[in-house]
């Protein structure tokens, strides 16, 4: 099991939601996917790895996560992305538009130079993850 995995689990616990079968599978099949899922798509991956795994379960325990700031929503062509995304600091999400890979990248110096035009706006930055899109070197060639 993951790191993100056992983190995920610890959360959901604290919740009052215990590690039965289906929620380990949904949680499972957000850390081991190589690039967001639809929410159709992660019910379809959830239930390979349990076949039992209902939407309502589903739903319930992404409320969850994404209230607790696990899960990351990603807008790509009108369809929602999910993704499992652990880190509460100040990050970056390299989004390739056409593969739908997710790099995640820390830039201190872009911080502090975002940091100081928030300020200049009157605004306090938040840590959600910024979105960068663009192609991957993959989509390129
Ligand atoms: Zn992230
Ligand atoms: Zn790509």
């Amino acid at each position: 099991m993951s790191a993100a995995e056992r983190e995920m689990l610890a959360v959901l616990a604290e919740h009052g939601f215990r590690a039965t079968r289906p929620r380990r599978a949904i949680v499972q099949a957000l850390c081991e996917a190589d690039a967001p899922l639809t929410l159709s798509a992660l019910h379809r991956a959830a239930r390979a790895r349990y076949p039992k795994t209902g939407l309502a379960t589903l739903y319930r325990t992404l409320e969850v996560l994404e209230r607790c700031g696990l899960v990351h929503r990603i807008q790509l062509n009108g369809e929602s992305y999910l993704m499992a995304c652990a880190d509460q600091s100040l990050h970056y999400h390299l989004v390739c538009v056409k593969c739908h890979k997710v790099v995640e990248v820390h830039a201190p110096q872009a911080e502090e130079w975002l940091g100081a035009l928030a300020r200049q706006h009157g605004f306090t930055m938040s840590a959600a993850p910024i979105e960068v899109r663009g192609v991957c070197a993959a989509c390129r060639t």
